[in-house]
């Protein structure tokens, strides 16, 4: 194994992509005494403004990645729509993780569910919808009532269509522009769960506590951790899957597989992320690791010891909705002074200038001895600011 790079005051890490998984990367980064450049071509990206140094051109401008090689002596990604092409390129002369071949599969719903099958991790039955004669497959019927969803560049809800019915599939291929796609049977969830992990280029392997995510309109709104209603050995299961899932990937870095409680009790994988989550996000609060540390040290191939959460902890996500003060108004500022009076909140905004309804603005992380006080006291915030009970 190379060596690990140490912080000399020198010693830059990059990262693909300036969202706010960048901005907590080039904290966590700079805490441990990197410098930090940022590759996006939003010149308002929230990781730009927090770097060294931001390179403000598109993930596949030749000159930029050439940039970004010379100075950095390692490169991530905190988005896993960036090209992996970008990532294949910048690997030609600095090592990069995770691997561009293990972004592709997580970029794929159809590459990803086929990495599942490989590994023997159980998901949602599905079929491949990529041309008409496939509307006409046999043995669709079985699948639905299901959800069409497109292969590549989902996230959040976005790209999915409900099919109630067989009829009803044409019409939602053509909602999402006839582009490939895949058909998944909709299951009866209990919950839903995630599994944040971190692998080493020597194979080490640690992982954060299970988290419990409620969504809302197919964004994540809340997670818990511990996770309230998750027997532990069915916890210990999803660690043990998402492990496999990396290693079969021979995966290098943070790798998050989210995972549905089914009615039966059995676990079924969702998805995978090839970079830190946003269910995540409590870890670094309620860690003595977060998830980012754990992305940091993966990338400068420094040891990896096994994560501790030392308080309970409830996430809040901030949606862009919160600012909306009525149709035709001016976007209001919400109650922070009321949120930040609560016991243990950490109010974590990501400098984003335009709070559009459904927009990641920020999150806030109760931390407290234990779960009750967690969730009472987030429940506290979330009256506050007009959010939901969970
Ligand atoms: P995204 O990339 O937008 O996160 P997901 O595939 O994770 O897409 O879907 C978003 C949410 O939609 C999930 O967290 C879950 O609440 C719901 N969902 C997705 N697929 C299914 C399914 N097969 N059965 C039931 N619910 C689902
Ligand atoms: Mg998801």
């Amino acid at each position: 194994m190379t060596s690990p790079l140490l912080p000399d005051g020198q010693t830059c890490l990059g990262v693909l992509g300036g969202g706010q998984l960048g901005r907590m990367f080039v904290h966590a980064a700079q805490t441990l005494g990197f410098r930090t450049v940022v590759l996006d071509p939003d010149a308002d990206s929230p990781a730009g403004a927090a770097a060294h140094h931001h390179l403000r051109a598109p993930y596949l401008d030749a000159d930029a990645l050439a940039e970004l090689a010379s100075r950095c002596a390692a490169v991530t990604t905190e988005f896993e729509n960036v090209p992996a092409a970008a990532l294949q390129t910048l690997a030609a002369s600095v090592p990069v993780a995770p691997a561009a071949a293990a972004v592709a599969i997580c970029q794929d719903r159809f590459a990803e569910k086929r990495h599942f099958q490989r590994s023997e991790v159980p998901c949602a039955p599905f079929a491949t919808i990529a041309a008409d004669a496939d509307l006409a497959a046999p043995g669709l019927d079985a699948l639905l009532p299901g959800i069409l969803k497109t292969t590549r560049l989902g996230y959040d809800g976005k790209g999915q269509v409900a099919v109630p019915s067989r009829q009803a599939l044409a019409d939602a291929w053509a909602t999402l522009g006839r582009a490939p796609c895949v058909l998944e049977k909709r299951l009866a969830l209990q919950r839903e769960l995630s599994v944040i992990v971190a692998r080493g280029a020597d194979g080490a392997l640690v992982h954060l506590p299970v988290q419990q995510n409620l969504h809302r309109d197919g964004i994540l709104a809340v997670t818990q951790v511990p996770a309230p209603d998750v027997p532990k050995a069915t916890a210990r299961d999803a660690v043990t899957l998402a492990g496999r899932l990396a290693a079969s990937m021979d995966y290098v870095g943070v790798l998050c597989v989210e995972f549905f409680l089914v009615d039966d009790g059995s676990l079924v994988a969702n998805e995978m992320a090839p970079r830190p989550h946003n269910s995540g996000h409590y870890s670094v609060d309620a860690c003595d690791l977060s998830q980012f540390d754990l992305q940091v040290r993966t990338l400068a191939r420094l040891p990896l010891p096994a994560p501790r959460q030392h308080s309970a902890a409830v996430m809040l996500n901030l949606l862009g909705d919160l600012w909306q003060a009525g149709p035709g108004a001016p976007p209001r500022t919400p109650d922070w002074a009321a949120v930040l009076a609560l016991p243990g909140v950490h109010l974590h905004l990501y400098g984003k200038t335009q709070p559009r309804p459904g927009r990641k603005m920020g999150h806030l992380t109760v931390t407290a001895a234990d779960p009750a006080r967690a969730r009472a006291v987030a429940l506290q915030a979330a009256a506050c600011l007009g959010l939901p009970a969970f």
